[in-house]
């Protein structure tokens, strides 16, 4: 089965609900390849061996979180970028790419999809001041040890996370962003959480922690924000009866 590159970018504008979102780059399709797509690959980053990876599996569109075109980089389409360019442009594929929206879906998001995975309900955005914010605050169902959660976590992500906190501590109430949105920490504060989870730290964020007495867990940024991309490539393979893959193109950070 396949479907018009036209009609998967509309279904999925539509789906993610872009128009609602300022963003520091376009969400949608970012490089036109073929016009129609069969095989769908969805990976975290358009980086140059998700794109090789696309070409041997030979895709016709690819869909990630972190694009281009990012607002500040530098235009000129020299080096890394004219070299991730040509690839896609000689290839003919196709590159859409979603980030707060992503992050932000309900259902398929990178934030809905962390929590279904660490048993949090009770979702709730975390911050209500502003409409287009992403992140969410939930209760796990019981009370439980950092420890235990960090635990969790690692296993879910097969890296060992950042913790600031007494692992002992029970934790209930939690405040999660997917990615680098350790500054949001205030926000959970704000909000009561016991605990806030994100992909990435800065030096003061473990001050914060410490000062304000709440627990803080850095898993990663790449490790954080695999869950939105796979759910919604299944997704689409479910709706236009595609082939789909995700490809995991390992990142520390
Ligand atoms: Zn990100």
């Amino acid at each position: 089965m396949s479907v018009s590159l036209k009609e998967l970018v509309h279904y999925i504008d539509q789906l993610l609900d872009v128009g609602r979102f300022r963003d520091y780059c376009p969400n949608g399709l970012q490089v036109e390849g073929r016009g129609e797509v069969r095989r769908l690959v969805t990976g975290v980053t358009a980086c140059q061996a998700l794109l090789d990876a696309a070409v041997a599996a030979q895709a016709d569109a690819i869909i990630v979180h972190h694009g281009y075109f990012w607002r500040g980089e530098a235009e000129p389409v020299v080096g890394m970028k004219r070299r991730r360019l040509a690839a896609l442009l000689q290839h003919d594929i196709s590159l859409l790419a979603y980030h707060l929206p992503l992050d932000a879906h309900p259902e398929l998001g990178n934030n809905a999809r962390l929590g279904a995975l660490l048993g949090i309900t009770d979702s709730q955005p975390l911050r209500a001041d502003v409409a287009d914010a992403v992140g969410n605050i939930g209760q796990l169902p019981e009370p439980r040890s950092a420890a235990g959660l960090v635990a969790d976590i690692a296993r879910l992500t097969g890296r060992e996370p950042l913790h600031v906190g007494n692992a002992g501590e029970l934790v209930q109430r939690i405040g999660w962003c997917t990615g680098a949105a350790q500054s949001y920490i205030q926000h959970a504060v704000a909000a009561g959480a016991d605990l806030f989870l994100t992909g990435e730290a800065s030096e003061p964020t473990v001050h914060i922690a410490r000062e304000e007495g709440i627990h803080f867990i850095a898993a990663g940024h790449h490790a954080t924000e695999r869950y939105g991309v796979q759910a919604l490539g299944a997704h689409l393979a479910e709706a236009f009866g595609l082939e789909h893959r995700f490809i995991d193109i390992d990142n520390p950070v």
